[in-house]
């Protein structure tokens, strides 16, 4: 069976689009673009709930008809999707589903009668007619038992929603119930004899202790009267579908299941069954009643349902508007890449576990894994292809008398060891992927990066450039390296499809890695003198302080909602200023004779920085000109007087020290503004440059 079909939950129309959609349909969007790639025929399914009290009343607020309160909330759907690329214009998904489509009346009107005319495992009627009395949450489309309200402050009240606050309605009335009350015994052996049906386990406990705990029987239907927005039950249009039975039945009618012309364009047989993504709050619809459904009709049970957690703020607080802590989407849109979005998402959100969402964590892993990290690796490989190799991909073989040369020079002689490294990182990294551990899938793939930032780092490529004998040494590192960011871009391709098919591109290779099955790439595939194309940065680098600056400034108009750490009186905010660090220095240091009071260092603005650029001086040997990033506006320009002990790429990319407030001044001609701090020893007053071993944002102060 070489198909696969993945869907999201269909959304409900009553509200606009958030982080929580936009998460849901990335990840199934990864999964999909995953499974294509390795030519896997994939079908993916997003789309809205369009039925039900709830959208009845918030149409009426509206002054709209149904439909066109759906259609209202639908094009802000479209919207989102294809702005972050998850349309099917942009390779995304197959289908946006309606349950307004008049296929899926026909599919789940057969699935009604299929069920109507089946009896239980305990032999009796799977649906029947009864009557109902009960407090009724709208907005949640579902009766509350006692332990699901809360009870009212005055009594002749009504009780109120845990969820949503507002009174719930009671409702008594005729009902067709589904008798789900005898298949507790058939759905426990369901999550026993297959225990990757629910994931993660967590849920899995849960929805098992849940069916355990004993099942009462479902109203399926309401009085045409009460709720005339849904579908009529067969043979008694007096009644309408309940709204979760009629949504959840999409994800067949969707491919097929009750429709000939659906059944032939994509294909029900051919598809089904499915993963469902869902989040935990709606699992119980999904892992229970659901199969439950399925099984009574007798038909085949998902493939698995797959609970995520929820996104809260950088402090774990459960976002919200009247907290002012929520992301919003065009935010997100303006101010970052969609790859580093997904990117984030992914790497962030251990799948399963609730993940924390905050733009400066979205800044910081930008720019440390993605800018810093694979960003760098590409630019510098390609920017030194193209200088030392005439922009043409070198070869990768070390002739048998180059040998020694090459192990003096500190590269392993023998490419199968990076090959063999690379090729078992890949191999787990596709097992990660296949378990939808994305965080650990990246974190693999991150550890191919490192390994090949070190090859470059130990072997320093600059230096071999100065020596003919190392010509063979050169060529092989700068082949290693390419050869590593062509499998990179195929591994990472579901997650970041634009960049990637960027770097592809770069490396000079036609087509595109979304035609590549990982698990088929073999070392060493990369041609010799392939022209690689020009340079350009992947992953450009965000300025934390400017775009946080503006974030903040774009978010103010909106409303009256103060920061985040301003948002709660005593939480624990994020910002707070650390003590200062009294440890170091001072007594301890050896040597020093003229002491200082702590004012006076406090004079010296210290600041992180990263390089951005390096070149040599005409007719200055000495000198390096650097622009620098502290976190400001601009770069700065600085003149250090190192140029006989690093070359301009080495330092690309690495994080430094600068003196901010150094009064500016003019060196051969270039104004340099600020100083590297470098350590100096040695007669001849060698300079190390002071770095950092861990990632720290630029412009961060020194103390
Ligand atoms: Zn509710």
């Amino acid at each position: 069976m070489n198909t696969f079909y993945v869907t999201t939950p269909i959304y409900y129309a009553n509200s606009l689009p958030h982080l929580g959609h936009l998460y849901t349909m990335i990840v199934a969007d990864t999964v999909a673009r995953a499974k294509r790639q390795r030519g896997i025929e994939t079908y993916f399914l997003t789309g809205t709930d369009e039925h039900g009290i709830n959208i009845e009343r918030a149409a009426q607020k509206a002054g709209r008809t149904p439909k066109e309160q759906a259609d209202y909330v639908v094009s802000y759907y479209k919207k989102m999707t294809s702005e972050f690329a998850l349309d099917t214009a942009h390779g995304g998904y197959d289908i946006f589903m309606r349950t307004t489509e008049p296929f899926h009346y026909e599919g789940v009107s057969e699935l009604w009668r299929r069920i109507a005319k089946a009896k239980t495992p305990r032999g009796n009627d799977a649906i029947y007619k009864g009557h109902y009395e009960g407090w009724f949450c709208a907005p949640c489309a579902e009766y509350k038992t006692e332990d699901e309200y809360q009870k009212p402050a005055n009594e002749g009240d009504p009780p109120t929603c845990l969820i949503h606050e507002t009174p719930l309605d009671r409702v008594s009335e005729e009902s067709y119930f589904f008798r789900l009350s005898d298949y507790d015994e058939a759905l426990l052996s369901v999550y026993e004899s297959r225990p990757d049906f629910v994931r993660p386990e967590s849920r899995r406990n849960e929805v098992m202790s849940f069916v355990r705990g004993g099942l009462q029987d479902l109203s399926v239907s309401r009085l045409k009267t009460s709720v005339s927005w849904g579908v009529p039950v067969p043979d008694d249009p007096a009644h309408t579908m309940y709204v979760w039975f009629d949504a959840l039945t999409n994800y067949i009618t969707a491919i097929g299941f009750g429709n000939e012309e659906r059944e032939q364009k994509v294909g029900f047989e051919k598809f089904w069954p499915a993963l469902h993504l869902v989040g935990k709050d709606i699992l119980r619809f999904h892992a229970v009643y659901w199969p439950a459904f399925l099984l009574a009709a007798g038909i085949e049970l998902p493939r698995a349902i797959v609970a995520h957690g929820m996104w809260l703020d950088p402090n774990g607080r459960k976002m919200s508007k009247t907290l002012g802590n929520t992301i919003e989407l065009d935010v997100l849109q303006k101010y970052f890449s969609i790859d580093a979005i997904r990117y984030f998402v992914l790497r962030e959100m251990v799948f399963g576990q609730d993940g924390r969402f905050g733009y400066e964590g979205l800044i910081d892993r930008a720019n440390s894994d993605l800018a810093s990290g694979l960003g760098n690796l590409s630019s510098r490989t390609l920017t030194m292809i193209g200088k030392y190799c005439d922009g043409r991909i070198p070869s990768g073989v070390i002739a048998e008398d180059r040998l020694l040369q090459a192990k003096r020079a500190g590269i392993d002689t023998d490419q199968t060891t990076l090959a063999g490294f690379i090729e078992t990182a890949r191999d787990q990294y596709l097992l990660q992927f296949e378990n939808l551990a994305f965080s650990r899938a990246l974190e693999t793939a991150w550890s191919i990066v490192s390994r090949a930032d070190k090859m470059i780092s130990d072997a320093k490529p600059w230096d071999l450039a100065k020596d003919e004998n190392q010509k063979q040494t050169l060529s092989a590192v700068l082949y290693r390296a390419a050869e590593t960011l062509r499998w990179l871009s195929v591994l990472l391709h579901p997650i970041m499809p634009g960049a990637t098919q960027a770097l592809w591109s770069q490396l000079g290779l036609e087509g595109s890695p979304a035609e590549i099955n990982p698990s088929e790439l073999k070392w060493g595939e990369l041609k010799e003198g392939t022209a690689i194309a020009d340079v350009q940065a992947i992953f450009p680098r965000i300025d934390k302080a400017k775009t946080m600056e503006q974030i903040n400034a774009d978010q103010k108009p909106s409303g009256a909602h103060a920061t985040e750490a301003d948002a709660v009186p005593g939480a624990p905010s994020a910002t707070k200023p650390e003590p200062p660090m009294q440890h170091a220095t001072e007594a301890d240091a050896v040597g020093v004779t003229n002491y200082i009071e702590i004012d006076d260092f406090a004079k010296v603005d210290l600041r992180v920085g990263q390089v951005l650029s390096a070149e040599r001086i005409p007719k200055a040997d000495k000198l390096l000109l650097m622009k620098v990033d502290i976190g400001e506006e601009q770069p700065r320009q600085i003149l250090a007087g190192i140029a006989q002990y690093y070359e301009p790429e080495q330092l690309v990319g690495r994080k430094v020290v600068i003196v901010a407030n150094l009064k500016h001044r003019k060196l051969r001609g270039y104004e340099s503004q600020g100083m590297v701090v470098a350590a100096s020893y040695g007669e001849e007053g060698r300079p190390v440059i002071a770095t950092f071993t861990e990632d720290v944002p630029n412009g961060a102060r020194l103390k």
